[in-house]
């Protein structure tokens, strides 16, 4: 049997959870023996817990650096409600209220002390450290966010070298430093200004199998696409990522106009008015949040389900953070990017304008990454890992890409059509004006310049003007053409180009689908009965959290609610066992969901399949230890009708054995056979399956495998 460990044991106790994420169970190990520590996960990885439970199992109090006073207040949250003494010391807070909680703290009542470092620091402070170091003990520092030291990271803090003082100042006393950045430079630079004395370094994968990473070419109706893509997230809480300001209030204007209930959010806003607006986020009064970048840093949100870009991310790693701020806690979230093949050449123009010639190559470099990423046809995940030097070997399952993979075609003919035309129009034209030539066009232009004299005029006209653009893109994606980016886009051929005319190289290009498939069933009943107690369990969470005025999630995560309206768990020890629900929050919360769950139950209608009188007079004989001919004999009816009753029976979810009626290796060819060849018709199973089988055993076989499949399908 499977026996816990004794850390998962406390892990169950302190924070509900079952088992340990990648890398967690390896760095709390190693943080119990005292010794400094890097550690380096995604953002979601779940890294607060690795400081936390050591914290809870030794001796004494493990101070915690954190630069930001919103996150303290919600990690202190989070703790408390888990019945854990935790507090938090910061310039919000009156000198009262400080006097307090230090007085808690040299009554050993907290085990975990949030503070920001210039605090720390100060010459103020430190005698009082010294004084809870002698009175209680300080376990640990952990240094959260601790890129911040470092220059080279993306979010550099001054106060964070003053952190070096630490390793002289309390040599016996290890440093815990933990970040999500990607970049080794920033790795190496924590240990360095940190000081950590040969530190055990941890590094996690970067990848995030729950997070499905999808770009969507967006066609003329670009806000229709977007508005479509969040209703299809059921109001589940969401991020849209605009690059400007104005673009920002634009989108959040017409989604709250068309029923969605959003904010927006961007620097150039008051910044009361901002922070208000990510509260009301962050407490789940309002689905979608659209910003610029601004937003994001210091948002701890777990239950963030999708992260939309609505225009082309700077940058590969920005997006990658961004889009990671989607489903912290593990759970499916969706990031779609929404790409229009325009915006590269908007982007190039702005680039152009810089006045740094080395950031104009950089800023081209980082552009022609993400534009990789969203013009590739390869695994989205392995691009991204590329980047930051991870292998991953593709097919992720989890990425339009991997899902519905885009045909590779063999197009070299139409290219050398393509590029013969853009020779002889002499190099000396964009795009547009090539495919009219192509398709045979009587624009003025063209006729004009006598390019309807050419030989390559009208020799394209069986493809759409579209189809030759992709080609056109593809072309100068795979840089077997040139475009001029002085203002005027002009096509020009280059040393590649030329190996195509020649006929030494061939093309080949994804070609984009047109019809998208849509595979999605229709619910079933069970399905729709747990989506409205999961619904119903958010608005009980959601009056909970008001009334102490703390976020949803402190109190339960979405996960935790899920598996409560999947089991519909009856009694306390049920509860319990639910993923989330420790000890405290057994005590505190438990019997008020399960008197929702059972309130819920009452008004419920009975289920509507009931079985007949005449099934109920077969099932009665089956019991009796019958078989169908038996049944038949004594009924007076056709084997089949009593084969169909049983089936029903079955579906209908009543205790008959299916093995008693058929035997399991024939049950095991059914089977296959409808995978094959799919379940509506018995004719063509039976037809696969061949003559030495009846109708009687596959339809039972049927009804048993269409049960399994209504109960595999959970929702969500
Ligand atoms: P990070 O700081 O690495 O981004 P957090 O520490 O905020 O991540 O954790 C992200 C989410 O994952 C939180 O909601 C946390 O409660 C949850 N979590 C952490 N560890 C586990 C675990 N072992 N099992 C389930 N959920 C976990
Ligand atoms: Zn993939």
């Amino acid at each position: 049997m499977y026996q816990p460990t004794p850390l998962e044991t406390y892990l169950k106790q302190y924070f509900g959870y079952d088992t340990f994420r990648p890398g967690q169970r390896q760095i709390i190990e190693e943080a119990l023996q005292n010794r400094d520590l890097l550690a380096v996960m995604p953002t979601g990885g779940g890294k607060s817990l690795c400081f936390q439970l050591p914290a809870l199992l030794k001796p004494g109090l493990t101070v915690v650096v954190s630069p930001l006073i919103a996150l303290m207040q919600d990690q202190v949250d989070t703790l408390l409600n888990n019945g854990i003494g935790a507090t938090f010391l910061n310039s919000s807070l009156e000198w009262e209220a400080v006097r307090s909680r230090e007085r808690e703290i040299l009554q050993g009542r907290i085990k975990l002390l949030y503070i920001a470092p210039e605090r720390l620091l100060s010459e103020s402070f430190l005698p009082f450290l010294e004084s809870a170091r002698s009175r209680v003990g300080i376990s640990a520092f952990a240094v959260d966010e601790a890129h911040c030291v470092s220059a080279w990271g993306h979010d550099f803090r001054p106060e964070y070298r003053q952190l070096k003082v630490l390793r002289q100042r309390y040599r016996e006393i290890p440093v815990f430093a933990f970040t999500a950045t990607a970049t080794k430079r920033v790795r190496e630079d924590i240990c360095t200004q940190l000081n950590l004395n040969n530190p055990r370094i941890y590094i996690a994968s970067f990848n995030r199998p729950n997070l499905y990473y999808e770009v969507k070419r967006k066609n003329r109706q670009s806000y229709n696409q977007l508005l479509q893509a969040i209703r299809a997230q059921k109001g589940s809480s969401g991020i849209v990522y605009c690059l400007s300001r104005r673009k920002v209030d634009e989108i959040a204007f017409r989604l709250e106009k068309d029923g969605i209930s959003c904010l927006p959010y961007h620097a150039g806003m008051e910044s009361e008015k901002r922070i208000d607006n990510q509260n009301r986020f962050i407490r789940d009064d309002v689905q979608v949040i659209v910003a610029t970048v601004a937003f994001g840093m210091g948002i701890n949100k777990p239950d963030v389900r999708f992260v939309f870009h609505y225009e082309l991310p700077r940058n590969l790693e920005g997006y990658y953070q961004e889009s990671g701020r989607a489903g912290r806690d593990g759970e499916p979230a969706n990031c779609i990017l929404f790409y229009s093949p325009g915006d590269k050449p908007r982007i190039d123009y702005l680039i152009d304008q810089k006045p740094d010639e080395n950031e104009q190559r950089l800023a081209r470099q980082q552009l022609n990454q993400i534009i990789d990423y969203v013009e590739g046809t390869e695994c989205r995940r392995t691009i991204q890992l590329r980047y930051f030097g991870e292998r991953f070997s593709g097919n992720c399952d989890n990425c339009d890409n991997c899902r519905n993979p885009q045909p590779i075609e063999d197009w070299t003919i139409e290219a050398q059509k393509f590029l013969s035309c853009v020779a002889r129009c002499r190099e000396k034209f964009g795009m547009t004006h090539i495919i009219d030539v192509l398709r045979g066009s009587s624009k003025k232009r063209v006729l004009d310049y006598g390019h309807h004299l050419l030989s390559t005029y009208g020799i394209g006209k069986d493809r759409s003007a579209d189809e030759w653009k992709h080609l056109s893109r593809s072309l100068l994606h795979q840089g077997l053409l040139n475009e001029t980016n002085d203002g005027y886009r002009v096509l020009k051929l280059n040393k590649k180009s030329w190996q195509i005319l020649k006929k030494v190289r061939s093309v080949s290009i994804a070609v984009p689908q047109t019809t998208t498939k849509t595979t999605k069933a229709d619910k079933n009943p069970r399905q729709i009965e747990v989506e409205l107690l999961f619904d119903r369990l958010r608005l009980l969470r959601k009056n909970l959290a008001d009334a102490q005025s703390v976020p949803p999630y402190v109190i339960f995560a979405d996960s935790s609610l899920r598996v409560m309206a999947r089991q519909q768990p009856q009694t306390r020890e049920e509860f319990a066992k639910v993923p989330g629900v420790g000890a405290r929050k057994l005590e505190r919360y438990g019997d008020r969901f399960l008197s929702e769950i059972r309130e819920f139950a009452r008004e419920r209608k009975p289920p509507v399949q009931v079985a007949s009188d005449t099934q109920m007079t077969t099932f009665g004989l089956y019991q009796q230890g019958l078989n169908i001919e038996e049944i038949a004999r004594e009924r007076g009816l056709r084997p089949s009708t009593i084969t169909s009753h049983l089936s029903e029976l079955i579906e209908m979810r009543q205790p008959i054995d299916l093995d008693c009626l058929v035997s399991p290796e024939r049950q095991k060819a059914i089977v296959a056979a409808i995978e094959k060849v799919g379940e509506k018709a018995l004719t063509p199973i039976r037809d696969a399956l061949g003559e030495e089988y009846n109708y009687e055993e596959i339809r039972l076989t049927r009804s048993r495998w269409r049960r399994e499949k209504e109960d595999e399908e959970e929702p969500f």
